[in-house]
């Protein structure tokens, strides 16, 4: 993570597995002015809270809730994926986005 005047960017990579978006989607998002980006060789630094507000405005209240709760548990170190049948569980530990959500500490395989 960088840290420009305060703002915090991130590689598209981390912002798709906040939001779900895929990483060509919020590149052209940022080339778009859609959300803030900065373009370092031939990758895109997205600023955090602006593709956060993006997606947030975006998708309708259940996917605002599932980047909040991917937030969480990004920070605390989980790397979350979708199962086939929608359930997401960190491919480290095996928690469900569920339990880190409500309180489940960092993650315990890294
Ligand atoms: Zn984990």
């Amino acid at each position: 993570m960088l840290t420009i005047q305060g703002k915090q960017y991130i590689t598209t990579k981390i912002a798709s597995e906040i939001t779900g978006y895929g990483e060509s989607y919020i590149q052209r998002l940022a080339k778009q002015n859609k959300v803030e980006g900065m373009k370092i060789g031939p990758a895109w630094a997205i600023e955090k809270e602006s593709i956060i507000k993006y997606a947030a405005n975006t998708n309708p209240p259940a996917a605002r809730l599932s980047i909040k709760m991917n937030l969480k548990a990004i920070q605390l170190g989980h790397k979350m994926r979708k199962a086939p049948d929608g359930r997401v569980h960190c491919i480290y530990c095996g928690e469900s986005i569920k339990n880190i959500y409500e309180g489940k500490p960092s993650c315990k395989k890294q």
